[in-house]
C-alpha cells in the first residue's frame, strides 16, 4: 500500500526524535536525518527513549520470555499444550516442537540469560518422558509491558504530529491489527472504533 502509493519503507535504525517548531519533526537514523510532519513512535520495547525524545514519560519495561525449539523432539505433539503446573507451552512447529514460557524482569539491554530453559526442559521431560531434548535452538524475545497491561496508544500532548503505539505486552501479536487501525484514524483525524483515554500517555 505504501509502495503503491508512491511511498518508501527505510530499514535504518532511528538513534532519536528532534522535536520540530511546528508538527513533528526530526528521525535522526544511522544514515542520516529524515524531517517528518508525522511521526509514530512503534519501536516495541525499545520505544521508551523515543517516547521520553518526544515529550512522553511512559514507564515502559521490557518482560523477557524464552524459547527454546527442539529440531527433533522424538515425539508427536498435535495441537498447542499447556502445562499450568509446569509453567511452559508445548507447540509443535513447522520445523519441530516449540518449548515457551517464562517472564524475565532484566531490562531492555541485558544479554539473553539461556539457563532459563533449563528448568522448562526439565519439567517438560517430567511430562514428556520420551521427548528428545537434544540440539534445542534457544531464542529470547522482549514483551514490551507496561505497569497497568495496557497499551499506550496516543498522542503525545504538547508535540502535535507526534504518536506513540506501544506496549501491548503478551498480546501485541494479538493487538496489532486493532492498534494499526486505531493509529490510522487518529492520524488522519478519523473517529476511532473505540474510546482512546485509556490508552493515553498521559495516565502515567
Ligand atoms: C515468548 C513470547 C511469546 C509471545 N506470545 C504472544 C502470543 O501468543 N500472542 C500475542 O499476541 N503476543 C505474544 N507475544 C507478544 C508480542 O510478541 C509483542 O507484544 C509484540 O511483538 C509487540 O509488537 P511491537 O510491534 O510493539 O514490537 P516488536 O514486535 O518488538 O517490534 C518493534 C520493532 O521495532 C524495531 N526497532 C527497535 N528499535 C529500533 C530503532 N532504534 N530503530 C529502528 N527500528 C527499531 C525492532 O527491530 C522491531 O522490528 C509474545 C512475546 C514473547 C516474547
Amino acid at each position: 500500500m505504501i509502495l503503491r502509493e508512491g511511498g518508501e519503507i527505510k530499514r535504518v535504525a532511528a538513534r532519536a526524535i528532534r522535536r520540530g517548531a511546528g508538527a513533528g519533526g526530526t528521525v535522526v537514523t544511522e544514515a542520516g536525518e529524515i524531517k517528518a510532519d508525522l511521526i509514530v513512535v512503534s519501536a516495541g520495547a525499545w520505544s521508551k527513549k523515543f517516547a521520553a525524545d518526544a515529550g512522553a514519560r511512559v514507564p515502559l519495561d521490557t518482560e523477557r520470555g524464552y524459547h527454546v525449539l527442539l529440531p527433533n523432539p522424538g515425539v508427536e505433539v498435535r495441537i498447542p499444550v499447556k502445562s499450568n503446573e509446569g509453567g511452559f507451552y508445548l507447540t509443535p512447529m513447522e520445523l519441530g516442537l516449540r518449548i515457551a514460557g517464562t517472564d524475565e524482569l532484566a531490562g531492555v539491554d541485558a544479554p539473553p540469560n539461556y539457563k532459563r530453559i533449563d528448568p522448562m526442559l526439565r519439567r517438560a521431560k517430567r511430562m514428556v518422558p520420551d521427548l528428545n531434548t537434544e540440539g534445542g535452538e534457544p531464542w529470547m524475545g522482549r514483551r514490551p509491558s507496561l505497569p497497568d497491561s495496557m497499551p499506550v496508544i496516543s498522542p503525545v500532548r504538547g508535540s502535535p504530529g507526534i504518536y506513540l503505539a506501544f506496549g501491548h505486552g503478551h498480546y501485541g501479536l494479538t493487538l496489532a491489527a486493532v492498534t494499526g487501525k486505531a493509529v490510522a484514524d487518529m492520524v488522519a483525524g478519523r473517529p476511532t472504533d473505540m474510546p482512546m483515554a485509556p490508552f493515553s500517555a498521559d495516565r502515567f
